[in-house]
């Protein structure tokens, strides 16, 4: 198993792909620490664990709150003694609606929870990673990367631009101690992240284009799965991508190739 003896951290691990990630994770051999606000959701994801054969403990935190997303991980550390892999992967689409009626506490839950809680929760898993190495996998999009047509998703979309120069900052800042940072950029994947959106107003700022039936053709009009999302961070956690750091992969079946 190729995460054998690893162990990783993963935030939003309650639902979608952070919970595939977990399990896969785990299926893979690693010791899993799970990061949800969720506290019924991200315990469940550990006795999925459990039953698989696999190890893992569920902690409680907003990673918008650096108190919170401290103790989190010092929790995990100290449970299992390091940290090899930390996926921040948390987010919400938050409210997307026109620039001039989206209110400054909107734009800021969906900064501090998307944004603000990468960077804390990378912040506070280095001190750990710098031990031995390791590797750092940020959740972006494909929204604010190469889809700019999806108007009112403004602070969605700045929040994931932000996050792939957030991974190339600090790929080349911590390469000398042997840790890689790459960022996976889903397109359409189906989850409950809908559960997180409130849309406002849209019709009235969407430039008129149509999209073909059918257009991802890999999947014949098919969203992704969670699970694959999965397999790509489990490659970009495992040694088997001891290469690749720095950059983003997108993972949408061509959706934004088409679309952006
Ligand atoms: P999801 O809603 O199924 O899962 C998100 C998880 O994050 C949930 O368990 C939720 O409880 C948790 N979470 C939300 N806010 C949190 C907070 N403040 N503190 C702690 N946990 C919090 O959605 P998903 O699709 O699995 O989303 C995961 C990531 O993937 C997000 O960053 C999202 O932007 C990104 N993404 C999703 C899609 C898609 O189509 N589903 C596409 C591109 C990017």
């Amino acid at each position: 198993m190729q995460l054998t003896g690893k162990v990783a951290i993963v935030t939003g691990a309650g639902s979608g792909i952070g919970k595939a990630t977990a399990l896969l994770f785990a299926a893979q051999g690693a010791k899993v620490g799970t990061i949800d606000h969720t506290p019924k959701e991200g315990q469940a994801t550990i006795d999925e664990i459990n039953q698989q054969g696999g190890e893992g403990i569920s902690t409680i935190a907003d990673v918008s709150q650096p108190d919170q997303v401290q103790s989190a991980i010092d929790k995990i550390a100290q449970q299992f003694g390091k940290i090899d892999i930390v996926f921040a992967n948390a987010g919400i689409n938050g409210v997307w609606a026109p620039i001039d009626q989206l209110e400054p506490e909107e734009w800021d839950k969906t900064i501090n929870t998307n944004l603000k809680g990468t960077f804390l929760t990378v912040k506070y898993a280095v001190p750990y990673l710098k031990q031995q190495g390791g590797s750092i996998i940020v959740t972006a999009s494909v929204n604010g990367t190469r889809i700019f047509s999806n108007t009112g998703s403004t602070a969605y979309s700045c929040t994931k631009a932000a996050q792939v120069a957030f991974t190339k900052l600090i790929a080349v800042e911590l390469a000398k101690h042997k840790i890689r940072a790459n960022v996976v950029c889903p397109g359409k994947i189906e989850t409950n992240i809908e559960n997180s959106s409130q849309h406002r107003n849209l019709e009235s700022i969407r430039e008129p284009v149509e999209f073909p039936e059918g257009m991802i053709s890999l999947t014949d009009g098919a969203p992704g799965s969670a699970e694959q999302v999965a397999q790509l961070v489990a490659f970009l956690a495992s040694d088997a991508s001891s290469h690749i750091t720095g950059t983003e992969v997108w993972i949408d079946g061509a959706e934004s190739l088409i679309k952006g």
